[in-house]
């Protein structure tokens, strides 16, 4: 089977399961944004997802996602910054990202604020929360959601937009309640007076457990090997 055929297939099969999963929740109008993880894989692969209806990509590296988007500058393709962010490293991603879900930090905030303000460029972007509590991951505490929202709204930034939240649970038998705790996290911001629009998108859920995170209220999934297929061993530092 050609690599288009295999990519065309999952997409099909993805799409009809986010579907199911959209009736199962009861929510068949809820749009979920389908960010296909392309990490590891070539720009060829990233076009067959895009013929396919995929306008959005996320990457963790930057020097790799740089190089594919140049392969695939005329797309139009929407891409997300889903790694860790280096501070000598913020430059690059606020002029090469529409999108940075990994946002841990106020002092991140402000370097991604100050670069996207200096190239005159509107950048979306979600904060991670650690919802396991690792110690090795990076990621707003849970129980800090809402301090670090009141901090942001005192920066208020005007040049990244910050839209909501973005999870990466441990690997887990019942992830279930890691995204229902990120929702409630949510509502408990709204009621306690966060503007809507800060909180709206939760970013949560990848090939495994895509539809449980659906059935939980995600509103942009993360998927990369249900699309691609399995990545080859670790390829970067
Ligand atoms: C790799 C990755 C994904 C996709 O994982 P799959 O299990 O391949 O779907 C999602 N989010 C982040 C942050 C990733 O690094």
């Amino acid at each position: 089977m050609s690599r288009k055929i295999f990519i065309k297939d999952n997409i099909e099969k993805l799409f009809e399961k986010i579907e199911r999963a959209l009736q199962k929740a009861n929510s068949p109008q809820r749009k979920v944004k389908v960010v296909a993880i392309s990490k590891t894989f070539p720009a060829s692969d990233i076009y067959y997802a895009y013929e396919c209806g995929i306008s959005d990509f996320g990457e963790n590296y930057v020097q790799e996602a740089c190089k594919k988007m140049k392969e695939l500058a005329d797309a139009g393709i929407v891409w997300h910054f889903v790694g860790r962010i280096q501070s000598n490293k913020a430059k690059l991603i606020t002029q090469n990202f529409e999108y940075i879900q990994s946002i841990s930090s106020i002092e991140k905030l402000k370097l991604l604020e100050k670069f996207a303000q200096d190239h005159n460029r509107i950048v979306k972007g979600l904060i991670q929360v650690n919802i396991g509590r690792e110690r090795t991951k990076d990621g707003v505490d849970p129980a800090e959601v809402i301090n670090f929202y009141h901090e942001i709204l005192k920066i208020n930034p005007k040049w990244v937009q910050i839209q909501g939240l973005m999870i990466i649970p441990p690997p887990s038998e019942a992830p279930r309640r890691y995204f229902a705790e990120l929702r409630k996290i949510r509502d408990s911001c709204i009621e306690k007076g966060i503007p809507e629009n800060m909180v709206r998108e939760l970013s949560m859920g990848m090939s495994d457990d895509f539809e449980i995170a659906i059935e939980e209220g995600a509103t942009i999934i993360r998927i990369g090997r249900f699309i691609f297929g399995e990545r080859p061993l670790k390829q970067n530092p």
